[in-house]
């Protein structure tokens, strides 16, 4: 995992393009909206929730593992703001203005895994468009090593499973609804074409 190993109180990384970069995919309103105020909102919270907590010393991807397990009536609260300040963090990875074609490792992983890149594109698109309400579509790499496509709904992210993320689309309707309105699927496959970093799933994968 490439992110930050920070310790609280967090805050709020670095975006690492300009808020404009992804238009006319993703615009800067969006970015201000979804960067500026939803990822920034879950940091914030996140800090207030763990202040004098065990949870003060561990890290961000710490927090996610140890609190999807615990039982303590505050955890779920501090579940759902650290998965989704880790997942926004590693959403904003996935993506880049130089989206396009993979290639080298990643390259070959999509062939043995999915028969290519069209049909990984049509399989994730799938799975992006059919989860039901907010949440995420992730490229994983399972504890076997074989890549898989997987949906989470709300904050529920794959590291609290133990699969490894390579890539993450957010498919929350704050992520899109600014420039697409209800058209998610044409919001997924205006991504997969133009936004993906595959240089990132490829850094993940190895
Ligand atoms: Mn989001």
């Amino acid at each position: 995992m490439p992110l930050d190993k920070a310790k609280a109180p967090f805050t709020l990384p670095k975006l690492p393009y300009a808020d404009d970069a992804l238009a006319p995919v993703i615009s800067a309103n969006t970015i201000s909206f979804h960067y500026g105020k939803h990822h920034a909102t879950y940091v914030k919270v996140l800090n207030e929730l763990i202040a004098g907590t065990a949870y003060e010393a561990l890290s961000m991807e710490e927090i996610v593992v140890r609190s999807a397990t615990d039982k303590d009536a505050a955890a779920k609260k501090i579940f759902n703001n650290a998965a989704q300040a880790w997942n926004h963090e590693f959403y904003w990875h996935s993506m880049t203005p130089k989206g396009g074609a993979p290639t080298g490792k990643i390259k070959d992983a999509l062939e043995k895994n999915f028969g290519g890149l069209d049909a990984f594109k049509k399989a994730f698109s799938q799975a992006a468009t059919g989860q039901f309400g907010s949440g995420w579509a992730w490229l994983v790499k399972g504890k076997d090593g074989a890549l898989k496509i997987e949906t989470t709904s709300n904050a529920d992210t794959p590291i609290a499973h133990g699969g490894t993320p390579l890539l993450v689309a957010d498919v929350w309707e704050h992520a899109y609804y600014l420039d697409y309105q209800n058209r998610r699927p044409d919001h997924v496959a205006a991504w997969l074409d133009k936004l993906v970093n595959w240089s990132f799933a490829e850094k993940n994968l190895t």
